[in-house]
C-alpha cells in the first residue's frame, strides 16, 4: 500500500456529530440571534437546570471557559493567598495556572503509572498545614480514585476541587464526575467531549454558598446589577454557545459510549502489537484521549512516522506542568509523570471512527514502530 491510497485520519474529527444535528443547530443559533438575548439570555438558564439535572446536582453556573470554572470554583470555596492545592504535575497547564491565578500554591503530587491519574498515596505524602484543597484531575476522561480522595479530604478537613474538562459524563461508581468533590468545573472547549463551538465552561456544587458565590463571581462580583460586592470576572457562559450545547446534551451519553466502543476495539486490534501499553477499559472512563504508552521506541520519531501516514496523534503532555517555564526549579521533577511525558501517545479517537480507520491506525503503527522493535 502506498501513502497515496489512504485516506487521513485526523486525531479528532468533529465533523459526523454536527452533521447528525445540523439542522438542530442552525435553529437554536437563529432563534439566539432573533431573541436578542444575547447576554445570560433564557438559553443560558435552561442549559444550567437541563445540565444539573443531567449531572445530578443542584446548581450549575455556565462560565466562561473550563480555566475559568477552576478559578471560579476555588474562589468561591475561599481559597486564596497562603493555602496549598495539590494537584497532578501531569495535565493540562490550566489546572495549576487556575490555583496560581487566585494566589495560592500549586503542590505536585505524582502520578500512577497505570492510570496517568493523581495517586492518592502521593497525595498524602504532600499534605502540610498548609494544604486546603486537592485539585484532581480526570485526565483522559478516566475517573481518579475519588473514593481514597475523598477519604483523605475528611481525614484532614480538605476540600475537593474536580477538573472535569476531559470528563463529561464519566461516571464514578455511578456517580457523574464532578459531582462528589465540593466542586467541579467543566470545559466546553471545542475538542472537548461536549463541546460548544467556542470557549464555555462550567462550575456544578450541591452547596447554596459556593453556588451564590460562584454566580456573583462570574458577574463582576454583583449579586444584583451596578451593586458590586467584590472583585469579580466578566465570565458567563455565552447564549449561543448554550444554547448549541442544549442540542447536543442529549446525545453525550452515546457519544461516551462510541468512545468506549472505539477504545474496546483498539485495545483488541493492538494486543499484538509489542513495545506499547494500552490504557485499561475502566469502568466510566469515556476516553476524550486513547493514550498508548510507547515503552522502548523514540516516541517523537513513531509521532513523525505517523504523521508520514496520514495519521493524525498529539502528545498530551510533554511537559509536566511542574517542570514549565513559569515553575521551573520551584519543584523537584514527579518521577513517573517525567517517564508519562516522554512516552504518551493519543491516536485518533471519536464517537463515531470506524473499525476500518482503526486497522489503519495500527498499520501505521506496526510501521511506525519496526526498525525501533528490531532485535
Ligand atoms: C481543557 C482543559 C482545561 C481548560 O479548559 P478551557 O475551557 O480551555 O479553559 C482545564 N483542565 C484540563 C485538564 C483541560 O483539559
Amino acid at each position: 500500500m502506498t501513502s497515496t491510497e489512504l485516506t487521513r485520519i485526523p486525531i479528532l474529527d468533529l465533523s459526523p456529530e454536527i452533521d447528525e444535528l445540523w439542522d438542530e443547530l442552525n435553529a437554536a443559533v437563529q432563534r439566539v440571534m432573533r431573541s436578542g438575548h444575547f447576554i445570560m439570555g433564557p438559553d443560558v438558564l435552561a442549559f444550567e437546570e437541563e445540565v444539573a439535572a443531567y449531572l445530578g446536582v443542584k446548581h450549575a453556573v455556565g462560565v466562561n471557559s473550563g480555566t475559568d470554572a477552576l478559578i471560579i470554583g476555588l474562589r468561591a470555596l475561599g481559597i486564596g493567598s497562603g493555602d496549598e492545592v495539590i494537584t497532578t504535575p501531569f495535565t493540562f497547564f490550566a489546572t495549576a495556572e487556575s490555583i496560581s491565578s487566585v494566589g495560592a500554591t500549586p503542590v505536585f503530587a505524582d502520578i500512577d503509572p497505570k492510570t496517568y491519574n493523581i495517586d492518592p498515596a502521593e497525595v498524602r505524602r504532600h499534605i502540610t498545614p498548609r494544604t486546603r484543597a486537592i485539585m484532581p484531575v480526570h485526565l483522559y476522561g478516566n475517573p481518579c480514585e475519588m473514593d481514597e480522595i475523598m477519604a483523605i479530604a475528611e481525614e484532614h478537613g480538605l476540600l475537593v476541587i474536580e477538573d472535569c474538562a476531559q470528563s463529561f459524563g464519566a461516571r464514578y461508581r455511578g456517580k457523574q464526575t464532578g459531582t462528589i468533590g465540593n466542586v467541579g468545573a467543566y470545559s466546553f472547549f471545542p475538542s472537548k467531549n461536549l463541546g460548544a463551538f467556542g470557549d464555555g465552561g462550567l462550575l456544578v456544587t450541591d452547596d447554596d454558598d459556593v453556588a451564590e458565590l460562584a454566580r456573583m463571581l462570574r458577574a463582576h462580583g454583583s449579586r444584583k446589577k451596578y451593586h458590586n460586592e467584590m472583585l469579580g470576572y466578566n465570565s458567563r457562559l455565552d447564549t449561543i454557545q448554550a444554547a448549541i450545547l442544549r442540542v447536543k446534551l442529549p446525545h453525550i451519553d452515546r457519544w461516551n459510549e462510541g468512545r468506549r466502543r472505539v477504545a474496546a476495539t483498539y485495545n483488541e486490534l493492538l494486543r499484538d502489537v509489542s513495545g506499547i501499553v494500552t490504557p485499561e477499559l475502566s469502568e466510566g472512563h469515556v476516553f476524550h484521549q486513547y493514550t498508548i504508552r510507547l515503552t522502548d521506541a523514540d516516541r517523537d520519531e513513531v509521532q513523525k512516522r505517523l504523521e508520514e501516514q496520514g495519521i493524525g496523534t498529539m502528545v498530551y503532555y510533554p511537559v509536566p506542568q511542574d517542570q514549565l517555564p513559569i515553575y521551573e526549579e520551584k519543584y523537584s521533577v514527579q518521577p513517573q509523570s517525567a517517564l508519562a511525558a516522554g512516552q504518551v501517545l493519543s491516536l485518533p479517537i471519536g464517537p463515531c471512527l470506524g473499525r476500518v480507520e482503526q486497522v489503519q491506525v495500527k498499520a501505521a503503527l506496526k510501521n511506525a514502530l519496526r526498525p525501533a522493535n528490531v532485535d
